[in-house]
């Protein structure tokens, strides 16, 4: 890792620093910037994407994708641990599944009734 740098007048610059998902400090000013401007991140190392069990699901009708995902449930092929998120600045749905498997088989069928 790079030591820190300081600016010309000797303050010290963090950001010139490298970022290191076991380094809280390194990260953790950006992280709440990012959060003020609205968008909803996890913590790195700590997203449910990591974990394997968050998709981020995208297509021309995000509503499509919500009614599917909830008819999928419904019939009992996935099982949600909170509600499918609509990310409109990211055009996908946001979805946490208990299990990592998902029959694709039946995620196709979901998606064509429409
Ligand atoms: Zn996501």
């Amino acid at each position: 890792m790079p030591p820190e740098s300081s600016t010309h007048d000797g303050r010290l610059n963090k950001f010139e620093r490298s970022p290191n998902v076991e380094d809280e400090r390194s990260w953790s000013e950006a992280l709440a910037h990012v959060r003020k401007n609205g968008i909803v991140i996890a913590a790195p190392g700590r997203s449910a994407h990591q974990r394997g069990t968050a998709y981020d699901l995208s297509g021309p009708d995000l509503s499509a994708i919500v009614k599917g995902v909830l008819k999928a449930e419904a019939a009992g092929s996935i099982k949600l641990i909170r509600p499918p998120l609509v990310e409109r600045g990211n055009n996908c749905v946001h979805v946490e599944i208990e299990s990592p498997v998902i029959d694709d088989s039946d995620f196709e069928f979901e998606f064509s009734l429409k």
